[in-house]
């Protein structure tokens, strides 16, 4: 994959995506891989064909999003693999928007999966690999200045624009979206000195089912990553099935 980018070398690799330079200052490629993990990384394996459709449906929902007027760091999908993006300083938080509950809402509130929630819950996770990404209440992320108080409001209500525009598209394709996980970052462009300028906050990452929840609305069947989590097999074809369903 790093043919890709002959020369060049990666400013980043995850668990799920490369990241390298992109041709423009202020631009950046991502590169979607078919490696997966879960549990903080203990489970690891690979998902056959995933970097291509995580590609291909991050691709449609954001053109969605941008439509619908919600700034994200998507510009445009330059290979099966490849989207071409903003360059962002992502913010250190991961924001979680639950519709229904499931994983570890289940967990933690000992109410069942699949119980419905009567509003959208918003969570917020500080990301730190070191600490296994902890939920963080609001009084955690502004007393530890992790964001400003109008840094954690806008993300926040994007959050919600965001959770509110993809379970309507969803729901008309027959999936639930049950939760789903959001990152935000400040695009970062150059001064005048070569200096990192930090413009708006716009939505960054990913959205796909690895970051998502979907369950089938007639079966019950879940179309994400936790077949691959729970080992409940067929998880390409569950990839492939959520292409297909947003696929026009
Ligand atoms: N999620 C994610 N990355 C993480 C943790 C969670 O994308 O590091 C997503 C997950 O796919 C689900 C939602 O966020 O759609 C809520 O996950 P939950 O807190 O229930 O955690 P899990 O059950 O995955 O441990």
């Amino acid at each position: 994959m790093e043919s890709l980018f002959p020369g060049k070398e990666k400013l980043y690799e995850g668990k799920a995506k490369m990241i390298f330079p992109g041709d423009n200052p202020g631009e950046v490629y991502m590169v979607f891989k078919d490696s997966a993990t879960a549990f903080n990384g203990v489970k690891k394996g690979t998902i056959e064909d995933k970097g291509r459709l995580n590609a291909e449906i991050s691709a449609i929902l954001f053109n969605l999003l941008e439509e619908r007027g919600i700034k994200t760091h998507y510009i445009e999908k330059v290979d099966e693999v490849t989207l071409k993006v903003r360059k962002l300083r992502i913010l250190p938080v991961e924001v979680v928007v639950r519709n229904i509950v499931a994983g570890s809402l289940s967990k933690r509130s000992g109410r069942e999966e699949g119980t419905p929630l009567p509003r959208p819950v918003l969570e917020i996770y500080y990301k730190s690999d070191e600490l296994g990404d902890p939920l963080w209440n609001d009084e955690h992320v502004l007393v530890f200045g992790v964001l400003t108080e109008d840094e954690l409001s806008e993300v926040k209500e994007m959050a919600r624009k965001v959770s509110g525009i993809l379970r309507e598209f969803f729901a008309g394709r027959g999936l639930e979206l049950v939760d789903m996980k959001l990152e935000f970052g400040r695009i970062v462009t150059s001064g005048p000195a070569g200096e990192e300028v930090l413009g708006p906050i716009v939505l960054g990452d990913e959205i796909s089912p690895d970051t998502c929840r979907f369950w089938d609305k007639s079966t019950g069947e879940k179309l994400d990553k936790d077949r691959f989590r729970r080992d409940l097999g067929g998880v390409r074809e569950a990839y492939v099935e959520v292409l297909r369903r947003i696929s026009n």
